[in-house]
């Protein structure tokens, strides 16, 4: 059977910051393959991630493309203070942890009041993404002593993981809600929630910003992993946050542990985001190493939905060339995969799908097995939500999936989801015509031919949520 290599499946998010703020690069960046720009909220004031989202919408919107924006979240990063010059720190020396506003001499300032509240003795803390540590060996009010045990050199602000404790700062800070209402006022697609530790962390964001954008949990703590079913199913996506992850798991865990987050993810129908250090080379070579485009195949092979590109494309001198290398991998491993018949996801579990029991589940598996019967060229799916289209990726089909909306909103969600190519249409009285407007757009797009089979999937009436009943055999 032949397969549409035309439209590539895996999907490329990327970190937009001081490399890629101005709008040409930015263009570049969405018309070498660009399919969701994250802005992160840890950096930058205000008015700069404003006016990044402001040229997000003006290239999308010229390049009449459906690229979504996700808003991601600081959350309750613990960071150490302000350090008058960088400290060293050698193996085996003590060392005192105090709350910044008193912190004196040799102490280590910490912007984290809590600490000592939060840690035992024996806990280990970690600085700079775990490059350093310390064990913690007594604790007296609000001081925090301990034994470094690796040594290195601390910098200012630098990040505070404490892999053996729950930290007691609340998911959503103040700074969080501020960062929301900048994210929903800018009309953002997606916010990122992170350091996740439970399905309540979602529904507390939930209640903040209601239908308006769709949530992805970052998946950065181990206690996340506890609870990691009921996580992915309050959530719109899951992050494989690896950058966190890797501090508070020991680092040779997290390749496993992606490809159980993409299991589940494609199981409960979630698109899932694989993300940093993907090409972190990149960020001062024109080229990835043999590692880095071996780590990109790997998690498509996993079947990961989108993978993404972090301080690559944020600040990194190749912003544009990073992009094109992420396709460039895309491409050769998706030719593999659709030509070999190599299945996509190598923990998959589909078939047991807890949703297999509903509507979507069984319209989604009929399509893709009629669709494959007849070698059709690709599958319709009307969507109001996107849930039909995303059920019908995440059994990630061999054929390439059209996902036809007449919500904007959803077709920048399903730009994050495998597989499918988001399109918008008008509000349409009824299936016919529907049908006719689709037709057109599929030989505009030269996503079909005159006379083509192709299956359609929809619900009726059309403008009602989660109401997928039809599957049809139609001709172009
Ligand atoms: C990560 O930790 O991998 C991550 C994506 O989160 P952030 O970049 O926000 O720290």
């Amino acid at each position: 059977m032949s397969h549409d290599l035309r439209f590539r499946r895996t999907k490329i998010v990327a970190t937009l910051g001081p490399s890629s703020s101005d709008e040409e690069t930015v263009r570049n960046m969405v018309e070498a393959g660009v399919n969701v720009v994250r802005i992160n909220s840890a950096h930058g004031t205000a008015e700069e991630r404003a006016r990044l989202i402001a040229v997000v919408r003006r290239v999308r919107d010229k390049l009449r493309k459906h690229v979504a924006v996700l808003v991601d979240l600081q959350g309750p990063r613990v960071r150490i203070g302000v350090l008058a010059e960088p400290r060293r720190l050698d193996s085996g020396m003590e060392l005192v942890l105090a709350p910044e506003r008193s912190a004196s001499g040799e102490e280590i300032p910490t912007a984290y009041e809590a600490l000592a509240g939060d840690v035992e003795v024996g806990s280990r803390i970690l600085l700079d993404d775990g490059l350093l540590s310390m064990e913690v060996t007594s604790i007296v009010g609000d001081r925090v002593t301990g034994i470094v045990r690796d040594g290195g050199i601390l910098r200012s602000n630098k990040g505070i993981n404490l892999p053996d404790d729950q930290v007691s700062v609340p998911v959503v800070t103040d700074k969080d809600r501020a960062d929301i209402g900048l994210a929903l006022e800018n009309q953002a697609d997606m916010v990122g929630i992170s350091f996740v530790s439970r399905a309540e962390d979602i529904e507390e964001v939930r209640s903040l910003v209601g239908e308006r954008a769709r949530l992805v949990a970052k998946i950065e703590r181990a206690a996340a992993l506890d609870d990691i079913e009921r996580i992915v199913e309050a959530a719109d996506a899951i992050m494989v946050a690896r950058g966190d992850l890797g501090v508070e798991l020991p680092f040779e865990e997290v390749p496993l542990t992606q490809k159980h987050l993409i299991d589940v993810a494609m199981r409960y129908g979630r698109p899932v985001i694989t993300a940093t250090q993907m090409l972190e080379s990149m960020v001062n070579h024109t080229r990835p190493t043999r590692a880095e485009a071996s780590d990109v195949a790997n998690a498509i092979l996993d079947g990961t939905d989108a993978v993404m590109l972090s301080a690559e494309t944020a600040m990194g001198k190749y912003p544009i060339g990073a992009v094109r290398a992420m396709v460039s991998i895309i491409n050769e491993i998706e030719q593999a995969i659709l030509k070999d018949g190599i299945p996509w996801g190598c923990l998959r579990g589909v078939a047991e799908s807890k949703r297999s029991c509903e509507v979507e589940a069984a319209i989604a598996s009929a399509a893709i097995a009629a669709a494959e019967m007849l070698e059709v060229p690709l599958i319709l799916c009307v969507t109001k939500s996107g849930f039909t289209a995303r059920t019908i990726a995440s059994n990630r089909p061999s054929i390439p999936v059209l996902g036809l909306s007449t919500d904007r909103r959803t077709c920048r969600y399903l730009a994050l989801v495998w597989g499918v190519t988001p399109m918008q249409a008008d509000v349409v009285p009824n299936y016919e015509t529907m049908l006719d407007v689709a037709r057109g757009a599929l030989l505009d797009h030269e996503c079909a031919k005159s006379g083509d089979r192709i299956i359609v999937t929809a619900g009726v009436p059309f403008e009602v949520p989660g109401t997928t009943n039809l599957i049809k055999v139609e001709t172009v």
